[in-house]
């Protein structure tokens, strides 16, 4: 469903992102793991074009992302098609970024108007629908700051569904929450999990990790250092760099 190969970044000398190849099939959840600052949430924005890769190439569900193959040779996609191309990669921020001058319906229906073109009387009814999904059935008319944070991220979650978007990607999506506003957030993310959904979450949650992940990839210095399943990873390192992450955070 991902294919992400031989990608590089660098802000100014600042090199983030040294070469990674990564494979994500359908119906899978990955979970990327590693110490801050080590590149996993320009990893996820270079999934959807927000950040620009300097070498490398990234599939989503067969397209290429960001560009159109001319021959050999790769044309930088217009922004009106990257826009539409990008909505459908679903993507949740840690600070959830509602819209908020938008009811929580029209938060989730926006997208879908605007950059999908698809009709408000087959957009509204899935909204709904989304929203009860998530638990939110009630709030369709609610402002987001009349929401707790709990509940803003899962407007969030049922935005980023409503695109019917080939992957979810989440970055750190309960790092700004209260402790007890978590589990709302992570039992909404098991449950499309179980619905069969491809998720890459990068989450400082590794009992989460642990539970919902069927890859587990460890990042550090702007390059996977391994990754495989749960149990491997996260109880059998192979790396030193990742028992020293694991000792810390475990
Ligand atoms: P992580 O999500 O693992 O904490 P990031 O991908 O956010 O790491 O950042 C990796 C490094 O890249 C950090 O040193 C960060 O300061 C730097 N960085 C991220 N985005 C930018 C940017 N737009 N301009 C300059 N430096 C950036
Ligand atoms: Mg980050």
């Amino acid at each position: 469903m991902i294919e992400i190969r031989g990608v590089h970044k660098s802000f100014g000398e600042l090199t983030v992102l040294r070469g990674i190849d990564l494979r994500i099939d359908p119906g899978t959840v990955t979970a990327i793991i590693g110490p801050s600052g080590s590149g996993k949430s320009t990893l996820l924005r270079t999934i959807n074009h927000l950040e620009q890769a300097d070498a490398g190439t990234v599939t989503v569900a067969g397209t290429l992302i960001g560009y159109r193959r001319r021959g050999d040779r790769l044309h930088q996609l217009a922004e009106r098609d990257l826009l539409r191309q990008r909505s459908t990669i679903g993507f949740v921020f840690q600070d959830f970024n509602l819209f908020g001058h938008l009811t929580v319906l029209q938060n989730v229906i926006e997208a879908p108007l605007s950059a999908q073109r698809r009709k408000r009387r087959e957009v509204e009814p899935l909204a709904r629908d989304l929203l009860a999904r998530v638990g939110l059935a009630d709030k369709a008319d609610e402002y987001p700051r009349r929401l707790s944070g709990g509940q803003q991220q899962r407007v969030a979650i049922a935005r980023a569904l409503a695109l019917q978007p080939a992957v979810i990607l989440f970055d750190e999506p309960t790092s700004a929450l209260d402790p007890e506003l978590v589990g709302e957030v992570l039992e909404v993310i098991a449950e499309l999990a179980r619905s069969g959904a491809t998720l890459v979450i990068v989450t400082h949650e590794i009992g989460f990790a642990r539970r919902i992940a069927d890859t587990v990839a460890f990042m550090d210095g702007g390059q996977i250092v391994e990754s495989g399943p749960p149990n491997s990873v996260l109880d059998h390192p192979q790396h030193e760099r990742t028992r020293a992450f694991l000792s810390k955070v475990l």
